[in-house]
């Protein structure tokens, strides 16, 4: 079993048992959701954007779905925290490239937990679950309102 399998399985079971900044964030500036209809993973990122900085400075998701959409949003959550709106925007096309196989997954070596979902690209069905909650934090940034989707 290679350490990037045993990698991805614990990131998975960890964060979507155990959700790191779910629920409701007050003070959201910007917030998008995101449904994905093959698996029914609904999606809800809200952010608060520094418009002068330019910086993401809190970030929460809500929302139901599998185990691999839950963990994708809770891993996003603390590795977009605190950076920059341009850096959050290079991470999502590099997860984006990576998780559908377009890219390979060295490019997200040092991004973190964040590698463990390369594992993903090898399941087709699964990708969407994985680019759910990213698709919605791209939404969010671009300012929309409108509900993204996997399509
Ligand atoms: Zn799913």
């Amino acid at each position: 079993m290679s350490d990037l399998h045993e990698l991805y399985r614990e990131v998975i079971l960890d964060h979507s048992r155990h959700p790191r900044n779910r629920g409701t964030l007050k003070e959201a500036n910007r917030r998008a959701e995101g449904f994905n209809p093959l698996c029914g993973d609904r999606v809800t990122i809200q952010l608060v954007v520094d418009e002068d900085e330019g910086v993401v400075r809190d970030v929460m998701f809500d929302g139901e779905g599998c185990a691999i959409s839950t963990a994708a949003a809770s891993t996003l959550t603390e590795a977009v925290r605190g950076r920059s709106v341009e850096e959050v925007e290079a991470v999502y096309q590099r997860f984006h490239g990576v998780v559908t196989g377009e890219e390979p997954p060295e490019n997200l070596a040092d991004e973190g937990k964040l590698a463990a979902f390369a594992g993903v690209a090898a399941f087709p069905m699964r990708v969407k679950c994985a680019t759910l909650a990213w698709h919605a934090l791209h939404e969010a940034l671009e300012g929309g309102e409108d509900v993204a989707t996997t399509e």
